[in-house]
């Protein structure tokens, strides 16, 4: 199922909430998710294979138009679409208007009201509230339980696709990748943080620690410069607050070699956008 909405409403807050590890880049700064990141849950004999998705946005250049085919991909291939919006915005517009659908999606939509622990007093939600609406809170937990109760309700019967155990489908290296750029988006300011991508050269987990080598590409040379910092120091602390996080969900001691290197405005062009990953 997929967590679907508008650019910073927490849809991927939620989705480390419900598999309680951090897997998906969170920032305050809109637009941080690039690429659909699945998390796994199972609870008894229901399996929940949730895909956040890049924000459902007006898209200004290449690496938009990826993001939201993205989006658009991971709602029309959802069995359930949890739609998210914020609850101090009740009540949320249509889905098929935010996201311009043609159609209806073939799936059932659960509405997801976010960060309840925003908004003291309780909008004029229809008492009680159907099925297919849900409130939570990922800072405080609450309703999570509802929503999974409400999603069950719409999943197909069908055998486990992952093991009971697994919380995560892609690679650790594209996580290490994530963070990296979650961590740009902590220090970096202004266009910048937009301007980062990231590609892991090497990972070599055979050794103690584990040797990632990261190279960081920004737009401009002028950049080049911000990211490194004075000294080196900017940098460093990118470095030092993405190997904590790696190393979180690695659960093992990590080196992280970082480099910066400029790819001309990749974010416009379509062959970049293709080998960072951004794209199918
Ligand atoms: P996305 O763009 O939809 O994936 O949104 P994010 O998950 O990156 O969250 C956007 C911002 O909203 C971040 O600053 C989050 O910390 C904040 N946020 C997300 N969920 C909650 C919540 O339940 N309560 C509060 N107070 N803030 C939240
Ligand atoms: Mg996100």
């Amino acid at each position: 199922m997929v967590l679907a909405g508008r650019p910073n409403v927490g849809k991927s807050t939620l989705l480390n909430a419900l598999v309680g590890e951090h897997l998906a880049v969170v920032s305050p700064k809109p637009q941080s998710t690039r690429v659909p990141v699945v998390g796994l849950v199972t609870r008894g004999d229901t399996q929940y294979i949730f895909t956040d998705s890049p924000g459902l946005l007006d898209p200004e250049y290449a690496l938009h138009h990826a993001m939201r085919a993205s989006a658009l991909r991971a709602i029309q291939n959802a069995e359930v679409i949890a739609y998210l919006h914020p609850l101090a915005e009740y009540p949320a517009p249509d889905l098929v208007s935010v996201a311009r659908l043609e159609k209806p999606p073939r799936a059932p939509i659960v509405t997801v009201y976010t960060k309840a622990d925003l908004v003291p007093t309780s909008p004029n939600l229809p008492q009680p509230p159907p099925t297919s609406v849900v409130v939570v809170s990922a800072l405080t937990g609450a309703g999570i339980d509802a929503l999974l109760a409400a999603l069950r309700d719409r999943l197909p019967e069908s055998p486990f696709h992952y093991d009971p155990e697994e919380m995560a489908t892609q690679p650790m290296r594209f996580f290490a990748a994530e963070f990296v750029r979650e961590a740009a988006f902590e220090l970096l300011h202004e266009e910048l943080p937009y301007s980062v991508a990231v590609e892991i050269d090497e990972f070599r987990e055979a050794q103690e620690p584990v040797y990632i080598r990261a190279v960081i590409y920004v737009e401009r040379e002028s950049q080049k410069g911000i990211v490194i910092g004075a000294g080196g120091r900017t940098i460093r602390a990118l470095g030092e607050a993405a190997r904590l996080k790696i190393e979180g969900l690695l659960g093992r001691r990590v080196f992280l070699d970082l480099h910066v290197k400029v790819m001309p405005k990749w974010r416009r062009r379509p062959a970049s956008i293709k080998r960072l990953g951004y794209a199918e």
